[in-house]
């Protein structure tokens, strides 16, 4: 996850000023989009990438390779054939989103020296701010590491309804035709 506390910069001595969004790559960001989808319709597994392109709008190519380096990383299974595609490979309440986002992103880390192996900043020992920030940053993995793929896949979602039933025939399309 992208640092949003650098030390270096305009101000001297090392402080923090880099400031940078806190934002998932698109990956992750669809990774999860992905895997809430498949969450919600465990009846209509497995997908496959077209299935899944279909149902989000994200470029075939794209939802490939996003399935791919999922099922590498372990949260989903393939089943070759026919009727073959990809399912998730744990159940749902046992994927949190801390998971998902440090297998595909590495640790999440708000500040240089909330990194376990801190040891790139050079006024840690008398920086004020080091440990409330060090605070907010295990506040943010604990709340990740509560969130399931389960709540993720919960209707309340944040993609729009339109865009999951006209995903819903494409998929009914897909299995029948
Ligand atoms: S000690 Fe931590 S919070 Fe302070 S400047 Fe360095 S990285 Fe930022």
């Amino acid at each position: 996850m992208v640092l949003i506390h650098r030390p270096g910069g305009a101000f001297p001595h090392g402080w923090c000023s880099q400031a940078a969004m806190v934002r998932l790559t698109k990956i992750t960001d669809y990774a999860l989009l992905l895997m809430a989808l498949m969450a919600r319709r465990p009846g209509e597994a497995p997908f496959t990438s077209r299935d899944l392109a279909g149902l989000t709008g994200i470029s075939p190519p794209m939802v490939s390779k996003i399935l791919k380096l999922l099922a590498r990383e372990g949260f989903l299974r393939s089943t070759r054939g026919a009727n073959g595609g990809y399912s998730l490979a744990s159940d749902p309440l046992d994927i949190t989103v801390a998971a998902l986002i440090e297998r595909l992103e590495g640790p999440v880390t708000l500040t240089v020296c909330s990194a376990h192996d801190a040891s790139g900043c050079p006024i840690e020992d008398f920086c004020p701010v080091s440990s409330p920030l060090q605070r907010i940053n295990r506040v943010v993995i604990d709340t990740l590491s509560n969130i399931t793929l389960a709540e993720l896949a919960e209707p309340e979602g944040t993609l729009p309804a339109r865009r999951w039933s006209r995903g819903s025939a494409a998929v009914a399309a897909t299995k029948t035709g």
